[in-house]
């Protein structure tokens, strides 16, 4: 068995989708660092992520949108055909400066994850996971699509069965339109009820293939555990993939300024581990997470259940200084953190009663044949 590898890259330190864009706190950068203060990052587990080529996002993707994405990053600037063709240069999808180099650059790593998870291994992607990109256009801050991407590489090296399981506050409606009907693809998403993109409600199963569970607001940590033990890992387990894609988002935690969820990071690390282990290749990817602390704190976490190594009680000083120097201007969350945002990486865990229509609606998903 391999050792886990992290994909990354530089370009997404200081790339930025605009001062007021949810978009604008440094996230990938964050896990790196904290990932290297802790020394958990050796040169022999990093892996710096390609930049797809045009041709390999045109497996997924239409060429003429590609090709719109690189001439607005030369020129800066959209036409009303940009706008009207792919939503670009809206106030979600604006013009930045890597708007075709940062987004290719997040799905080179999971195509480059598909092709080397071909022998079997755990990969870890945390630019990854930009679940709403379509085919032809920008969708929720998503310009391409890595997970579809990812998953056909996968299918390119000869993976057939893929589990891919989501636990962003947002339902993947871009993911579904590139594997909605698809018999060797299990899709699992759990997301808060009524959110934006509003798709994935629970009577839709993509074809055939998806569970959708919505959660209710104030989805707590007792709640995420009754439906990974009762939907999430069962599922998964029957379905015998052979490879599982975990989109692990982070914008369910309790301070994410997007979302009306309540979990602590232990829910998604749970989640995690639940699924570690059940096939033989591993893909987790990133996804949302506005919150610039609790994003690292989740995310570099990840990467140390991926390894089986636990954070310490208490962060060395070099890994609070990473934390102390993130800055989450114009939110109120960003004024006065609290000092165990800087200090340490577990949340305390918030549990609380597992409520009748989370229970109705896990039973409602077991209870529905698979076409
Ligand atoms: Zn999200």
């Amino acid at each position: 068995m391999q050792i886990p590898k992290f994909i990354g890259h530089e370009i997404f330190r200081h790339s930025t989708y605009g001062r007021w864009h949810p978009l604008r706190v440094p996230r990938v950068s964050t896990v790196m660092d904290l990932s290297r203060a802790l020394g958990w990052l050796p040169p022999t587990q990093f892996i710096t992520s390609p930049r797809a080529k045009p041709a390999a996002l045109q497996h997924w993707h239409s060429p003429r949108y590609i090709a719109a994405l690189q001439r607005i990053e030369a020129s800066q600037s959209v036409t009303r055909q940009d706008r009207d063709l792919h939503d670009i240069g809206s106030v979600t999808n604006p013009v930045f400066p890597e708007i075709f180099r940062r987004p290719a650059t997040a799905a080179g790593g999971s195509i480059l994850a598909g092709e080397l998870l071909q022998e079997g291994g755990v990969i870890y992607n945390p630019a990854g996971g930009t679940h709403h990109g379509m085919p032809d256009r920008a969708n929720g801050f998503c310009y391409l699509n890595d997970p579809v991407l990812a998953m056909l590489s996968l299918r390119h090296h000869g993976v057939r069965r893929i589990a891919y399981v989501d636990i962003d506050a947002h339902h993947p409606d871009g993911v579904e339109v590139g594997f909605g009907g698809d018999p060797d693809c299990l899709m699992i998403s759990v997301h808060e009820a009524r959110l934006w993109p509003r798709t994935g409600n629970i009577e839709n199963d993509a074809g055939g293939n998806a569970y959708n569970l919505p959660v209710p607001r104030g989805l707590n940590d007792s709640e995420m555990t009754c439906i990974r033990d009762e939907l999430i890992l069962p599922k998964v387990a029957a379905f015998r993939p052979d490879a599982i894609v975990l989109l692990c988002g982070a914008d369910g935690l309790e301070e994410d300024p997007l979302s009306h969820m309540a979990l602590s990071n232990n829910a998604q690390l749970d989640v995690l581990r639940g699924l570690m282990g059940m096939a033989p290749r591993l893909l987790v990817l990133g996804g949302g997470g506005y919150n610039p602390w609790s994003v690292g704190r989740l995310w570099a976490q990840v990467w140390g259940v991926l390894n089986g190594w636990d954070g310490p009680e208490v962060l060395p000083d070099a890994a609070q200084t990473v934390l102390r120097s993130l800055r989450f201007d114009g939110n109120r969350r960003g004024k006065n953190p609290p000092e165990h945002w800087f200090t340490t990486l577990r949340d305390a865990a918030r549990e609380g009663d597992v409520r009748d229509e989370v229970k109705d609606a896990v039973r409602a998903l077991l209870r529905r044949k698979m076409r």
